[in-house]
């Protein structure tokens, strides 16, 4: 390992040791970056990792709120302004019990490299809170968003920060929030992605994360002269991006075999189909249930309680899609003896070091969720340059956008690890690929 990134970690294992998820992505990302920062001496002479690895700014603040029975709840609120060296920050906002500021800031470092990668102008960034809107009425997350929105509206702005949805923060959300920001600025901005159709929002951008994950997987087996039909696939979790990646594996002519929630897993022996799916929207969307009903309906699939879906039927593919650290060294070892030969991330960090040690020893297909989710910002992206112009863009022209960025990602990725002598490395193509843009960047501003 190169020095400088050794110096840089220890420092920072020393400052923040319990922020752990922080610190697993950090190390993901440096290790990344050696051959980088050997080549060239000007990122450590501009201290540009040290910068990287500390937020231009962070807001914490307090999220009081009432509930039905009128009795009053505090929660904690975050935004963590990352680095807005290529673009204004840009990045979700989660909503879970999970949520606190190691999280947040794992996340919106992750989401520096992402967006680098997707080729827009897009700054990093990541907010959220450790509400839980599951169980809760209509109207106790209306009083919770428009309680967020009223202290966090002064930080944000279409030129300076634009969040979007995440774990928790669906349509639903993003509608109170826009609505709140809205009456507190006196300003139809752009300020949120994730926008309904009627009020700014872009076509495809719910299916986007998933549908551009599905597009880089095919990007992949394709180097290696293979497609996804008939393929078996795993997916994790049952929200937004689980929900749009089986959509589009089913339209490819693949074979998806599972979903999953926070309380277990249904794998369906004999796929999950479109009408299967439009069951799955109809329960997750609109009756916020849970997945286990799934087998009440269709009884030939089983329901595995507790369980997470990996190594528990033969698949050739794996696509995690519900939330961090949800796949470790024994899972991908299990994936592995099942024949699975592609991980394609939906979700954020959801593989741990030892399963990433695991698929690389493997030599199987690998794409970290920095560049293969990174569809649903690159969306958010298109969505604020169809805000900008006052013009809408239809279905296919942004679906064939998303496309070609994802194609992009993948092309840049490869590339990226074929020059500094890791061909077919997409961790270490993804990580290079989105450093050398955001640090020449933060140069060229000085400081
Ligand atoms: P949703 O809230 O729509 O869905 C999350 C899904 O994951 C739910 O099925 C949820 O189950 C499950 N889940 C959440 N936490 C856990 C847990 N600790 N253990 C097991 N299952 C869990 O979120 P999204 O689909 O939007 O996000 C999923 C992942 O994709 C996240 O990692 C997110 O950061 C990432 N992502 C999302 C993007 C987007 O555009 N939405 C863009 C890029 C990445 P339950 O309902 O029981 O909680």
């Amino acid at each position: 390992m190169n020095a400088y990134v050794a110096k840089v970690l220890e420092e920072l294992r020393a400052k923040q040791p319990w922020e752990k998820e922080f610190l697993q992505a950090v190390e993901e990302v440096l290790s990344s970056l050696s051959v980088v920062l050997d080549s060239d001496k000007k990122y450590e002479e501009y201290r540009i990792l040290e910068r990287m690895v500390v937020p231009e700014r962070t807001i914490l603040f307090q999220v009081p709120w009432a509930d039905d029975k009128g009795e009053i709840h505090v929660n904690q609120g975050f935004r963590v302004q990352f680095n807005s060296a290529i673009g204004p920050y840009k990045g979700g906002i989660r909503f879970h019990p999970s949520v606190n500021l190691g999280i947040l800031k794992f996340l919106g470092f992750e989401q520096v490299f992402k967006n680098s990668l997707t080729t827009l102008p897009m700054g990093g960034g990541k907010g959220g809170s450790d509400f839980d809107p599951k169980g809760k009425s209509d109207n106790e997350v209306r009083n919770f968003c428009n309680s967020f929105m009223r202290e966090l509206y002064r930080h944000i702005g279409p030129n300076t920060d634009v969040p979007a949805g995440d774990i928790g923060v669906g349509a639903r959300e993003v509608g109170y929030m826009f609505g709140q920001y809205k009456r507190c600025k006196n300003s139809y901005d752009s300020v949120l992605t994730g926008k309904g159709l009627e009020w700014g929002g872009s076509l495809i951008r719910p299916e986007a994360t998933g549908y551009g994950n599905v597009y880089f997987a095919q990007e992949m087996l394709a180097t290696k002269g293979e497609g996804l039909e008939g393929k078996r696939v795993l997916v994790s979790g049952s929200g937004n991006v689980a929900q749009y990646t089986v959509e589009k594996l089913i339209q490819l002519g693949a074979k998806p075999l599972s979903m999953s929630d926070s309380n277990g897993t249904i794998i369906d022996p004999d796929g999950i189909d479109a009408e299967k799916l439009a069951f799955i929207f109809d329960l997750k969307n609109k009756k916020r249930g849970r997945i286990a009903e799934y087998i009440n309906k269709f009884p030939t699939a089983q329901y595995h309680e507790g369980k997470r879906p990996w190594g528990l039927v033969k698949a050739d593919i794996a696509m995690p899609s519900a939330t961090q650290n949800e796949l470790n060294g024994d899972n991908a070892k299990a994936l592995l003896e099942n024949g699975c030969m592609c991980v394609s991330e939906g979700a954020n960090m959801p593989s741990t070091p030892e399963a990433i040690e695991a698929y690389k020893s493997a030599k199987i297909l690998y794409a970290p969720g920095k560049a293969s989710n990174a569809g649903g910002v690159a969306t958010s992206g298109l969505e604020m340059s169809q805000n900008a112009i006052r013009l809408s863009w239809s279905r296919e022209e942004v679906d064939e956008k998303l496309h070609s960025i994802m194609r992009s990602i993948h092309k840049n990725a490869l590339e990226a690890a074929e020059e500094f002598g890791t061909p077919g490395d997409y961790v270490n193509g993804a990580n290079i690929a989105g450093f050398k843009k955001v640090a020449n960047a933060m140069i060229a501003q000085g400081f």
